[in-house]
């Protein structure tokens, strides 16, 4: 395709193909992606009211997704298909007849489940590493946890949301929620994730996070809470991609007043994303390089850094190695 430039000539611009793989959600068949107000939506409006007009309003997205995104996506995909299977035992389980089997009874249908989950990249190329690591970490968790978690499957892959109420809209995916019964039964709210290492900096950023910390806050302000035993919480359960993959588990449990803190920010982020559309959704160059990589439209802003959002709005397709969301 071609823009014009300055002087009315045409720029060809030709897609970038960053790599051969197709993306984790096209191999399995599924629909990929974040919440629909969730933490990563309102997350791009904070870095960049530039990234907020492409990727939330008009859905573009990179045609091929980096490793980090990848391997989060299968490494739930596989825990989703594993806590599926021990909730379906309980469900038919008599429950707490007999404690042992009621928890750990499925254990080892529930991990067939999880390397099952994992086999439609096998064969695929470009994950090789992916399939041998993830492999290798379901060993390590399976390992660590396999008779250890009292964890009575309330929901795997909870959805909640909430309206205008509080002056903002939320929404997240719950990757699962339990009644924890290791001592006095507690609801807890599980969130798995994957890390380079296991160091301070990951156990400890996942207490004062955006994205567990507004989890918390929805369960209770949309949950009926009155049904449950006390909710205390969200786990943050981490495998590290080491040469060794070892396992942690952080606890975010906010107080009344993180809670009442953050819900004041979200008022606040709202109003400001509301101005973006009158400001021509300005970029923000501060946020193009980021710790763990660049601006998913680093490409797009670097080699078009004028293009309007009326040329934006306008484009048929997306370029540079993007493309619009859902599309194959
Ligand atoms: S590359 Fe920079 S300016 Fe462009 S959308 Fe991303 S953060 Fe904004």
């Amino acid at each position: 395709m071609s823009i014009l430039d300055e002087d009315g000539q045409g720029v060809r611009v030709t897609t970038i193909q960053t790599t051969v793989r197709r993306r984790p959600d096209e191999v399995l068949g599924i629909e990929g992606g974040a919440s629909r107000r969730g933490s990563t939506y309102w997350r791009r409006a904070i870095e960049c009211p530039r990234e907020h007009l492409l990727a939330n309003e008009l859905g573009w997205e990179p045609a091929a997704l980096g490793d980090p995104l990848t391997f989060g996506l299968i490494w739930h995909y596989c825990l989703e298909a594993y806590y599926r299977v021990i909730q379906e035992h309980q469900n038919v389980f008599p429950a707490f007849e007999s404690t042992k089997d009621y928890f750990w009874g499925a254990n080892e249908e529930a991990e067939i489940a999880a390397y099952q989950a994992l086999v439609p990249f096998a064969g695929e190329p470009g994950y090789e590493k992916c399939f041998e690591k993830i492999s290798q970490m379901l060993d390590v968790y399976f390992e660590r946890y396999r008779r250890e978690d009292k964890w009575q499957i309330v929901g795997v892959e909870v959805e909640l949301a909430s309206e205008m109420r509080h002056g903002f809209e939320y929404t997240t995916r719950l990757d699962l929620m339990v009644v924890d019964h290791a001592s006095e039964p507690a609801l807890k709210i599980i969130e798995h994730k994957s890390s380079y290492r296991l160091d301070r900096n990951v156990l400890e950023g996942y207490t004062q996070d955006f994205q567990t910390i507004g989890q918390v806050w929805l369960v209770e302000a949309e949950l009926d809470l009155e049904k449950y035993p006390p909710f205390v919480g969200s786990v943050i359960n981490i495998v590290s991609k080491e040469s060794t993959p070892k396992c942690a588990r952080s606890y975010c449990q906010p107080s009344k007043y993180v809670l009442a803190s953050w819900q004041r920010s979200m008022q606040a982020l709202s109003v400001q994303a509301d101005y973006f559309e009158a400001l021509d959704y300005p970029q923000n160059f501060a946020s193009c390089s980021r710790k763990f990589g660049r601006c998913q439209f680093f490409e797009l802003c670097r080699t078009f850094p004028d293009l309007g959002v009326g040329d934006l709005k306008g484009m048929g397709d997306p370029i540079l190695g993007l493309r619009r969301k859902g599309a194959a």
